[in-house]
């Protein structure tokens, strides 16, 4: 962190206020002179702000105004110091607590955590406040944490390879099988709520609203402990409570009371039960979990710190602080505990008409999505001067408002919510770039990346992974089932734009230079590789179909003869507006035409009939008459004319192959060649 200055907001007190204004200015003066505070307010390693009696800035660090997105110290005139990092002002007032507040950093506003700290100095006769806020998402933090996540991963993975060994030598594997399910689940469990933790800290979490009752959550988190390990030889007990509903995100909810019961159950000794139950007080629903056992007043005032855990190892103390994070930030709730007597009891009480929603600084729609404009859940955003579509396929309804609002600025953007809608997606728009998140319900990223990578209508489309997971094993397996890159969770705006932004270019020559490689270089429509290839292609979908699929091929007449008498630079541009004459001929954009050998073409002309490809044929006999290129040697007509067949394959099949339909168009050309040359038959 760049050594930070303190600074007095000049011109800081409100007008009407000369008397004290001048005894407080005094007082900012004698702060910066004051070794002793400058020091402090220096060394701190988060932000610091010294207020006055009023709640007013005082002094700050220098960089205060870089990090709450103000311009100038100027802009901290009249704000106290609430205002100016949008906490709740009572935090002032305690001793300390986690700022379920807005912060900001570098402008970018972010539902984050923060531990503030207020400690009341005397100076010069005025009581004043030091107020100390220290970001909990330090990288120092997230390292350590991330770090204990993936040693337990290991040890629950070690504990898996360990029950998949004795499978082999097990008298009764279909128990043993059951235990491994179990497990493979509760390991899923652990890894979501990780994500669930890490998209809350860097605001990417948006409840989903919706109508439940008590019942119905305190049934879920029965259903987590029915084979918990950590409930083994232990009871719990749900006792009867007033029936009725309450709108929240029973999701979240029910993850908040597991967070509580599941360390419940760790204080509480075998033979022990954790009773859970629920109140209801004036709009507000109350979920209880008590055990046995008190918390020791020492412990007590650092039960929702992060780092802090009454476990054996250092750092463990995630359950009571997701808690927290989930149940008041995100429900709008409040969760607390008493431990008195012999028992201590865990609450959440969260509003019954759902929480209020999460107020954004004014200008900016939250990170989270709260007050974002409809069209952000539209799934398809067109961008007008977009060069390129990315197709976002995501579960999470914030995420893919968040790429859809990053990407749309630069891109137009598809949106899906599972594989399947994703897969149709890819293959009705045929976006240049797929960002795919690897953990949805139904098929996950590697089933969806797979069945793209098998398709050779999405083969090409670059698939880059949306994970919050990194392991090697991951990235190995994303890697084989075809993904190009990765994206990790939680997003980062900046890289997430660079990386689409450098994948996009690099598909865009790559497409040039496929492109180049299917062109003809002479007339500049596709090629005989690429008629191959689209032929097959579409052999395969109108078998799947069940729709007709029809060939018109030309041959110029006596073109040898043009050739001998005109040259063949003529004879080039001769072929050139052949070739025109054959695309413009084409009616839908899945019709494609080719050059399939010196002076023949062909128009591919999928889902259509014979009736329609006698169109196509005519058209073309039509727009080659109106062309009236000058041939004197040709023994038809004194103009270049072409002879054309036409095949139809009313319903081809895929057993059958495309090329017995390219054999009967070509017997019809010469056909038609045979009977007198420019005409057509086989319609
Ligand atoms: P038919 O009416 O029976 O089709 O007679 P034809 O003379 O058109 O057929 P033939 O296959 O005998 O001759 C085709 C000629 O097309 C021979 C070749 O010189 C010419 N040709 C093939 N590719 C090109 C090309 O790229 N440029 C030019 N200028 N001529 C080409
Ligand atoms: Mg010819
Ligand atoms: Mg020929």
């Amino acid at each position: 962190m760049a050594k930070s200055r303190v600074s007095i907001p000049s011109g800081f007190f409100a007008p009407g206020e000369r008397s004290g204004q001048d005894a407080l200015e005094g007082l900012a003066e004698y702060l910066l002179a004051n070794p002793v505070a400058t020091v402090l307010l220096e060394n701190f390693s988060g932000l610091a702000l010294i207020l006055d009696p009023e709640g007013r800035v005082l002094a700050a660090q220098g960089d205060l105004q870089d990090q709450v997105g103000l311009d100038a110290p100027a802009a901290l005139q009249g704000l106290s110091g609430g205002e100016t990092l949008r906490w709740d002002p009572r935090l002032e007032t305690n001793a300390g607590g986690m700022a379920k507040a807005w912060r900001s950093r570098g402008g970018e506003p972010c539902r984050g955590e923060c531990l503030v700290r207020c400690t009341p100095v005397r100076l010069a006769g005025h009581d004043l406040r030091v107020i100390t806020l220290q970001d909990l998402r330090d990288r120092e933090h997230q390292e350590a944490l991330e770090h204990l996540f993936i040693h337990d991963l290991l040890n629950q993975v070690e504990g898996l390879e360990g029950f998949a060994g004795s499978l082999l030598e097990a008298s009764d594997p279909a128990a043993i099988a059951g235990h491994l399910k179990e497990f493979c689940r509760q390991l899923q469990e652990e890894i979501q709520s990780q994500r669930i933790l890490q998209c809350a800290e860097a605001g990417q979490l948006a409840p989903e609203v919706r109508t439940t009752t008590p019942d119905e959550v305190l049934e879920r988190v029965r259903q987590v402990f029915a084979h918990h390990p950590v409930a083994e030889g232990r009871q719990l007990k749900l006792l009867p409570g007033p029936a009725g509903s309450l709108r929240t995100d029973p999701a979240l909810l029910t993850r908040v009371l597991v967070n509580l019961v599941k360390n419940a159950f760790e204080a509480t000794p075998k033979g022990g039960a954790v009773k859970v139950w629920t109140e209801w007080r004036e709009g507000r629903w109350g979920f209880m979990v008590e055990n046995p056992g008190v918390i020791p007043a020492a412990v007590a005032p650092s039960i929702f710190q992060r780092t802090y855990s009454t476990k054996a190892e250092r750092g463990r103390g995630l359950g009571t602080y997701g808690a927290r994070l989930l149940g008041e930030v995100f429900l709008g709730g409040k969760v607390g505990f008493s431990s008195r007597g012999n028992a201590t009891r865990f609450f959440l009480w969260i509003p019954d008409a759902g929480p209020a929603p999460l107020a954004a600084p004014e200008g900016e729609a939250g990170v989270a999505g709260q007050g974002a404009p409809a069209a952000e859940d539209a799934p398809v955003q067109r961008n007008p001067e977009a060069l390129y579509t990315v197709l976002v396929i995501d579960d999470s309804r914030t995420v893919r408002r968040l790429l859809g609002r990053i990407l749309a600025q630069r891109h137009s953007v598809l949106l899906a919510e599972n594989g399947l809608d994703g897969l149709a997606l890819a293959l009705e728009q045929a976006p240049d770039l797929i960002l795919l998140d690897v953990m949805m319900p139904g098929l996950d990223g590697f089933a969806v990346c797979a069945r793209l990578k098998a398709d050779s209508r999405t083969r090409d489309i670059p698939v880059l992974f949306l994970t919050a997971l990194c392991g090697q094993a991951e990235e190995m397996r994303a890697l084989e089932a075809g993904a190009i890159d990765f994206i990790p969770k939680p997003i980062s705006p900046a890289v997430l734009a660079a990386r689409v932004r450098n994948h996009l270019e690099l598909k865009h020559s790559q497409d040039r230079l496929r492109n180049l490689s299917l062109m003809d270089g002479l007339t500049g429509i596709c090629n005989r590789r690429r008629f191959d290839q689209y032929l097959e292609l579409e052999w395969q979908r109108c078998s799947r179909t069940g729709h007709p699929l029809s060939l018109v091929m030309g041959d110029v007449d006596y073109f040898k003869a043009y050739n001998d008498a005109y040259g063949h630079g003529q004879g080039d541009s001769c072929l050139r507006q052949v070739a025109e004459v054959f695309s413009l001929a084409l009616r839908r954009p899945a019709d494609l035409a080719a050059r399939y050998g010196g002076e023949e073409f062909m128009c591919i002309l999928p889902e259509t009939d014979r009736e329609g490809a006698r169109n196509v044929a005519e058209q073309i006999m039509a727009q080659m008459e109106a062309l009236a290129l000058p041939h004197g040697f040709s023994s038809v007509v004194d103009r270049v004319t072409v002879s054309v067949g036409v095949a139809t394959a009313p319903q081809p099949s895929p057993g059958q192959s495309w090329k017995t339909l390219v054999e009967e168009v070509d017997r019809l050309l010469y056909l038609a060649k045979s009977k007198g040359r420019n005409r057509i038959e086989g319609i």
